[in-house]
């Protein structure tokens, strides 16, 4: 309340609360007066509180998002990707490598992609059958045609999937063929794509959108579990700031602020974040020393030709180098590759 609001303000802030079932603690100071109100938030926002007399200011101290916060729900999850009997963690208390081609352009291109991937440590492999360009003119993906090959190359390779969907009609035949859905940077806040891949059954990759913030990423998260999924694993992405040397800004921090706030799992996109293949290794271990939950990472057998994404995808030396920093790093931060602790491992 402000300094100069009276006993009668004050008594009528109690009442407007009380009328809609909340309750109002009052503690008077020396110069001010604070009344912590309890109960149903949507019924407050009804009362204009900020219009009433001797009101100075209303604050909101709980989470506008319920089902993902940490406030009723203070264990971190571990969310659990792939059929029974060979699924994969990624939470707290171990790092998942997940990788492979930025799009599915071909059987062998996918297969060798996913081999690459396997052989660096990756546990889960990643690739885009339908492409969110910001281009029309750009190469779109495969469809249903790339969601196959994906199926195949999880038999041949025994690594579960995880694919864009980028269009809520999409959902029933990603989630017939994937382990685990990806909501891209650019449909972050297409609730009715969030609200279709909450009632899919499968896990989502939920990134966040590169102008959105934290709080509005978690909002995201939870139309995605407001229908019933709580199986959501978030990844930072990059922001965009106007920086032009990386394609986006790595924000790192947002890796422990949401640990903080969300028992969700977080994840890294070193390759989107940066757009170059010489960042990859580095931001990957700046994710793991921050206690990032995974990564995620383009990998290509032949960048130089790659339809999507070709500049960030590893091969190589520098592939090597992400397998060397996957292997050794996450021990110092207590905890265990995925692949350890995979169901049947
Ligand atoms: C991707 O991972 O293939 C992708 C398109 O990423 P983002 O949505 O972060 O740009
Ligand atoms: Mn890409």
């Amino acid at each position: 309340m402000s300094a100069d609001a009276t006993d009668e303000d004050v008594a009528h802030v109690v009442e407007k609360v009380e009328s809609v079932g909340g309750e109002a603690f009052v503690s008077k100071g020396v110069l001010r007066t604070i009344i912590g109100l309890v109960g149903d938030i949507e019924s407050f926002h009804h009362l204009n509180l900020r219009t009433l007399r001797g009101v100075a200011d209303v604050h909101r101290i709980s989470d506008p998002y319920k089902l993902v916060s940490r406030q009723h729900h203070a264990e971190r999850s571990t969310v659990w990707v792939g059929p029974v009997g060979r699924r994969v963690p990624i939470g707290p208390d171990t790092f998942t490598f997940l990788a492979g081609p930025c799009a599915v352009e071909s059987a062998e291109q996918t297969l060798e992609a996913a081999r690459m991937a396997q052989s660096a440590g990756a546990t889960i492999l990643r690739g885009g059958a339908y492409k969110p360009r910001t281009s029309p003119y750009a190469f779109q993906g495969l469809g249903v045609r790339g969601l196959e090959i994906l199926a195949d190359v999880r038999e041949a390779t025994g690594m579960p999937v995880v694919t864009e969907v980028v269009d809520a009609r999409d959902v029933p035949v990603v989630a017939e063929h994937a382990d685990m859905l990806q909501i891209g940077t650019r449909n972050m806040a297409n609730f009715g794509l969030l609200q279709a891949a909450g009632e899919s059954g499968k896990p989502v990759l939920l990134k966040r959108g590169m102008t959105a913030t934290i709080e509005e990423w978690l909002m995201a998260a939870e139309y995605i579990a407001q229908r019933g999924n709580l199986d959501v694993v978030l990844c930072e992405r990059g922001i965009r700031t106007f920086e032009p040397s990386t394609r986006n800004t790595l924000d790192i921090s947002a890796v422990p602020v949401v640990q903080a706030t969300s028992h969700l799992p977080v994840i890294v996109d070193p390759s989107h974040a940066a757009g170059r293949k010489d960042l990859v290794v580095p931001l990957s271990r700046a994710a793991i020393g921050v206690g990032a939950d995974g990564v995620i990472v383009d990998v290509h057998p032949e960048p130089e030709t790659a339809l999507c994404d070709g500049p960030q995808a590893l091969l190589g030396t520098e592939l090597r180098d992400l397998a060397q920093a996957v292997r050794l790093l996450p021990e110092a931060v207590g905890r265990v590759g995925s692949g350890e602790r995979a169901e049947g491992a």
